[in-house]
């Protein structure tokens, strides 16, 4: 009814992996509260995973799929890059295309639930009310992807998902990415198995600039196959983050650069502990970056567990984005600041 509207528009940030009866039952409030609704589908353009295997297009069709014609003319889109690092770009980010799209000085609400933790971000905006929907029946996204990945039918798998998305969803288990994913589904299921409730890792990670161009890896290893990592090394007792980042640059790399050299081409570096960085356990990432000043570049070859080793230019950088593995574009981000 048009007498209890109360805002000009509702923002509704999520990922929407997919897009579940949840969702749909907020966005049937938001829009009996608001004149518009402006769904923010965050993660854009990162690569696709277990837990994120759908693209921002994949995910706007399956989101308008699901709605009425009726809903849809009320509902605009915005896609936002993840700034893990740099809270208050992605924030402001998200505050630029709104305004942009809602205009200035309009009654702003935005919409969500706290389920656990990770919602912490629904307080970040204390300017818009916040608008709590409570638990829609516990459908949650990650249970429906489990039993996605799992190799037996389960009858119930397609309840909490709009019917009008099935068919989708239907078809993408045929798809090469599915069977992509699927391996690396299970790769983490056996993993897990010998991974040790409450361990935690600390591994050191190079950024190496030199001449215009970074250097990264493939590696072999399933997670992270076919996408860019940063070369790293486990430091092992009594070794400092250069001594350990000159063994791992060799083993991977075949870059000889001795901890003296490595020191004369420091800049800067960073901890990175973004808790769901590695699926497995909870994994934090010293990273040093340096610049190496060296014509022509240093030569490099691929280490036992590398299947590829690239010098990729700064600008390319940015065009292969959703190219890299876990967090590593995060924390690029992060050194290369201003971009
Ligand atoms: P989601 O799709 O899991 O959930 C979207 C919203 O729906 C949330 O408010 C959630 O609580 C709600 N919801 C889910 N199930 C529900 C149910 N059964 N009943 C009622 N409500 C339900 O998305 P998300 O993971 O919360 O999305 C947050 C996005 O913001 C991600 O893309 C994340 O990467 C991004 N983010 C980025 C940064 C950064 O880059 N600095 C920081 C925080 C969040």
């Amino acid at each position: 009814k048009q007498n209890s509207i109360i805002y000009d528009a509702t923002v509704f940030i999520g990922r929407f992996q997919p897009f579940h009866k949840g969702h749909v039952n907020s966005v049937k409030i938001a829009l009996r509260n608001s004149k518009q609704l402006i769904i923010v589908l965050g993660s854009y353009r990162l690569s696709s995973s277990v837990r994120g295997p759908w693209s921002a297009e994949e995910r706007i069709a399956m989101i308008q799929s699901a709605l009425s014609q009726a809903q849809l003319k009320k509902i605009k889109f915005i896609c936002i890059r993840d700034r893990l690092y740099n809270e208050e770009i992605w924030k402001s980010n998200i505050i630029n295309e709104v305004e942009k799209k809602v205009g200035f000085g309009k009654s702003i609400a935005l919409i969500g639930h706290e389920k656990d933790s990770s919602s912490y971000y629904l307080r970040l905006f204390p300017q818009w009310n916040f608008m709590e929907t409570g638990n829609y029946q516990d459908v949650n996204a990650t249970d429906f992807r489990i039993n996605y990945f799992l190799e037996h039918y389960k009858k119930s798998l397609y309840d909490n998902i709009p019917e009008k998305i099935i068919p989708f969803l239907q078809k993408y288990k045929k798809s090469a990415n599915f069977k992509v994913l699927k391996a690396k589904f299970n790769a983490l299921e056996s993993l897990k198995v010998h991974i040790k409730k409450g361990a935690e890792k600390t591994v050191c990670n190079a950024l190496i600039m030199c001449g215009g161009y970074f250097l990264f890896v493939k590696r072999k290893e399933i997670l992270s196959q076919g996408l860019y990592s940063l070369p790293e090394a486990n430091p092992m007792p009594q070794e400092s983050y250069f001594d350990c980042i000159s063994r791992g640059l060799k083993e991977e790399t075949g870059l000889n650069i001795s901890t003296e050299k490595l020191r004369d081409c420091y800049k800067k570096e960073g901890t990175f502990d973004y808790a769901e960085r590695n699926p497995l356990e909870k994994s934090v990432s010293h990273t040093l970056f340096f610049e190496i000043k060296e014509i022509p570049f240093p030569k490099v070859t691929a280490g036992k567990n590398i299947a590829e080793v690239e010098w990729v230019l700064y600008d390319d950088v940015y065009l292969k984005e959703n190219c890299f593995y876990s967090d590593f574009f995060q924390i690029i981000q992060w050194f290369l600041r201003n971009n």
